[in-house]
C-alpha cells in the first residue's frame, strides 16, 4: 500500500511507533465520518465488518465538514489516489482538523485498527519473484530483467519454504502476486500455485500471475489457473511490440477455460528508474527521506525469508546488481511483533528510506519526472 499520510519514518521505538496513533483509532467514544467515492466506502465497509466505530457515510466533503464542526466526528478519508487524498486533506486542514489528529488515511486506519485491536496483520500486496526468464527484453524494466548477471529460475523448495514462513507470520494477504520476467516460463508454477492455493487460499484475497502477453498459457497452465482461482495480469505491449504480441489470444485462451483475466494497460509512458544505466547518486540523508516519502512505493516483494519495502531494490539485489543490505528488508525467519511488521509496511526503518533509493530516480510520478516508452527493445527477445 501507499502510506502518504505518516512522515519521519525513522524507527526510534521500534514496536511502538504507532501507539499513539492506534489510541486515537480505537478510542470508543468517536464517532466516524466516511469520505471516498461509492465503491472505496463499499469495500471498507466489506473489509470492517466487525468493526465497532460508528460510520456515516458523508456524501461530499462539504457535508463531511458540517458535521465535523458540528457534532465532533473524526474522518477516514478512503481516496487511494494521493492528489485526492491530499486535497480532502488540505480542505480539512484548513478547517483547523489535523492529519493523524482527527482525519485518516482509511487504508492505514485499516492496518493500525486490526493490529492493535485484534493482533491480525494483513498485507495489502506482496509480490514472489519467479525468474529472470523473459521473451522481452525491455530496456526500462522495472526488476532490470535485461541486465540480470545470470538466469535466475527460483526452486520449487525455496518458493514453498518462502510462502510457509509467509503465510505462518501474516494473518491474511489482500495480493499475492507472481512476477518474473515471464511467469508462464517458470517450469514448476503449476505445482507451486496448487501448493499456494491447498495450502493458504483462504488467507489470500487475489492469487495473481503476471504475464507479458506474448506466451499462449499450455492447457495444464490454464487449468489450474481455473482450479486455484488465480487471476492472470496481461500486460499490454501491443504497440510497444506488435510482431510478439498475443495479448487477444492469451485472453482468449484463458477466459474460455474460465479463468479471470486483468488487462494491463500500461499508459503512454513508463517511468525511468534510472538504475542501473543513470547512475546518479542522492547522498544527503533529509532530502533521501524526501525521496522516499514522495516515491510512497506500493510493491513489497518476498524473498528468501526477507521481506523487501521495494520490489525493485529485491530485483536489483537478485540480479548480482545491488548489494543485500540488513537495512532494505524485513526478516522473516526471526521472531517478531506484528506491530513491527506493520511500521515496516508503512515505510518505518532504521534509515528513514531504503539504501537503494539513493540509487533509484523513485517509482512514482511524485517522485519521477523522467518518462520513457512504454516497453521500448535492447535488442531481440530470447
Ligand atoms: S516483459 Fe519487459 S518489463 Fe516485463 S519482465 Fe520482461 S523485460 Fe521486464
Ligand atoms: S525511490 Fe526507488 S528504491 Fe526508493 S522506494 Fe521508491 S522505487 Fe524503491
Amino acid at each position: 500500500m501507499r502510506n502518504y499520510s505518516m512522515h519521519d519514518l525513522v524507527w526510534k521505538n521500534r514496536g511502538h511507533e504507532l501507539d499513539a496513533l492506534a489510541e486515537k483509532m480505537l478510542d470508543t467514544g468517536t464517532k466516524w465520518i466516511l469520505i471516498g467515492n461509492p465503491k472505496e466506502k463499499e469495500e471498507f465497509i466489506r473489509r470492517t465488518q466487525d468493526r465497532p466505530p460508528v460510520l456515516d457515510a458523508a456524501g461530499s466533503v462539504k457535508e463531511a465538514l458540517d458535521l465535523v464542526r458540528e457534532a465532533g466526528r473524526s474522518v477516514i478519508c478512503l481516496y487511494k489516489d494521493r492528489a485526492s487524498y491530499e486535497t480532502c486533506r488540505d480542505e480539512f486542514e484548513r478547517a483547523g482538523i489535523r492529519e493523524n489528529d482527527r482525519f485518516f488515511q482509511g487504508e492505514v486506519f485499516q492496518m493500525v485498527y486490526d493490529v492493535y485491536r485484534y493482533g491480525r496483520i494483513k498485507l495489502d500486496r506482496v509480490e514472489i519473484f519467479m525468474t529472470s526468464r523473459c521473451t522481452l527484453n525491455c530496456e526500462k524494466c522495472v526488476a532490470y530483467i535485461p541486465y540480470f548477471k545470470d538466469r535466475v529460475v527460483t526452486p520449487l523448495e525455496s518458493l514453498k519454504q518462502d510462502i510457509d514462513l509467509l503465510f505462518g507470520k501474516v494473518d491474511y494477504v489482500f495480493k499475492l502476486k507472481l512476477l518474473g520476467g515471464e511467469c508462464f516460463l517458470h517450469p514448476d508454477l503449476i505445482e507451486y500455485v496448487d501448493y499456494i492455493y491447498e495450502h493458504y487460499h483462504e488467507q489470500i484475497g487475489s492469487i495473481r500471475i503476471g504475464t507479458n502477453g506474448t506466451i499462449l498459457p499450455s492447457d495444464e497452465i490454464a487449468a489450474m489457473c481455473l482450479r486455484d482461482e488465480v487471476t492472470v495480469d496481461i500486460s499490454d505491449y501491443s504497440r510497444a511490440v506488435p510482431a510478439l504480441n498475443k495479448l487477444e489470444a492469451v485472453r482468449e485462451k484463458l477466459e474460455a477455460e474460465g479463468v479471470r483475466t486483468d488487462i494491463k494497460r500500461t499508459g503512454e509512458e513508463w517511468l525511468d528508474m534510472g538504475f542501473p544505466v543513470v547512475g546518479s547518486k542522492l547522498e544527503d540523508e533529509t532530502r533521501l527521506r524526501a525521496h522516499f516519502e514522495k516515491c510512497a512505493m506500493f510493491c513489497r516483494q518476498f524473498a528468501d525469508g526477507r521481506f523487501f519495502y521495494c520490489c525493485s531494490n529485491c530485483s536489483a539485489v537478485k540480479a548480482g546488481l545491488y548489494e543485500l543490505k540488513e537495512d532494505d528488508y524485513f526478516d522473516f525467519r526471526r521472531d517478531f511483533d506484528p506491530k513491527e511488521l506493520l511500521e515496516y509496511e508503512l515505510g518505518y526503518s532504521r534509515l528513514g528510506h531504503t539504501s537503494f533509493c539513493s540509487v533509484c530516480q523513485g517509482g512514482s510520478d511524485e517522485a519521477n519526472p523522467y518518462h520513457v516508452e512504454i516497453a521500448r527493445q535492447m535488442c531481440r527477445g530470447t
